[in-house]
């Protein structure tokens, strides 16, 4: 069912972007010898026969970036997942997510983008069963045969955020770590919030810092970019000035409707192509203005 209905494209050299009806992107991997999945989406359809069938017969591993509902959300008809300890640790409410919330995702961005998408909710099913879930640490190399793909923390979005560096074709993949519109996440973390932007402007600085190492990079949303394009050149720095800005009070605060909670606003701080937003909250709040 569904294996034919999301588009994919090659979007690198053995690399796979598999668009799951705008919800969430899902990136393929392919060396010689393994593949290496990055992310399940929402759990729409049939992932893991799109990938069997059309994209690759190597054997693979499935790793998620973050522990959301958009991109953990198909992790059940895998055996097992790699996630980052933060996000094991920091696991409830969202793992396993139930099937209301993903239901619920999906239904947002359907109705907020007004296109036709061809699934029902019907393709959205129920969870089979748990899948294995097993750490990965920072500086992990998954050795696919003929390539290397390191995987990063990069804390902010989530505690546990990967990101994850093809060296064979200088690409990254950032999940939710880079976005032309940024969540910073600190719902499901007890510590001071503006510690959580100091540790996600040293993890975004750090990425920053390899970027000999990478030519490209594409987040797992491609509201801010082309389907199958990189992210814009200058994101990385502009969501580091952006956030630098926010935490020293200087940023640009826009209050703007919240597509994700439909009939409500939110606040947003704005530089260039960079916008960041707070989850469970006022992102003016981080720059010790409001409390
Ligand atoms: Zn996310």
């Amino acid at each position: 069912m569904l294996t034919k209905a999301m588009p994919f494209y090659e979007c690198r050299e053995g690399i796979y972007e598999i668009d799951e009806f705008e919800c969430t992107e899902i990136f393929v991997i392919t060396g010689k010898e393994r593949a290496l999945v990055l992310d399940t989406g929402t759990g729409i359809g049939d992932l893991k026969g799109l990938i069997e069938e059309r994209i690759t017969d190597l054997p693979y591993d499935v790793l998620l970036t973050h522990n959301h509902v958009d991109h953990m959300g198909g992790a059940a008809w895998f055996p097992k997942v790699y996630m980052h300890p933060e996000d094991l640790a920091h696991e409830d409410p969202c793992f396993p997510p139930t099937l209301e919330m993903r239901k619920f995702f999906a239904r947002v961005i359907r109705e907020g983008s007004g296109k036709y998408y061809d699934y029902t909710e019907e393709d959205i099913r129920p969870w089979p069963k748990e899948p294995e879930k097993l750490p990965v640490e920072d500086g992990h190399v998954f050795h696919l045969g003929g390539r290397d793909v390191t995987i990063f923390h990069c804390p902010g979005h989530t505690a546990g955020e990967l990101v994850a560096l093809d060296e064979m074709t200088g690409t990254l993949l950032c999940g939710d770590a880079f976005n032309g519109n940024f969540l910073l996440d600190s719902s499901h973390l007890k510590e001071d919030r503006r510690e959580i932007a100091y540790q996600c402007l040293d993890a975004i600085r750090r990425i920053q810092s390899m970027e000999g190492a990478y030519r490209s990079a594409f987040n797992f949303h491609h509201d801010y970019r082309g389907f199958g394009s990189p992210l814009s050149p200058d994101l990385i720095g502009n969501q580091i000035t952006n956030l630098e800005m926010i935490l020293s009070g200087k940023a640009d605060f826009r209050n703007i409707p919240d597509v994700l909670n439909p009939g409500t606003d939110k606040w947003v701080a704005e530089y260039r192509n960079s916008s960041i937003t707070l989850v469970d909250g006022d992102i003016r709040t981080i720059a010790g203005l409001w409390q």
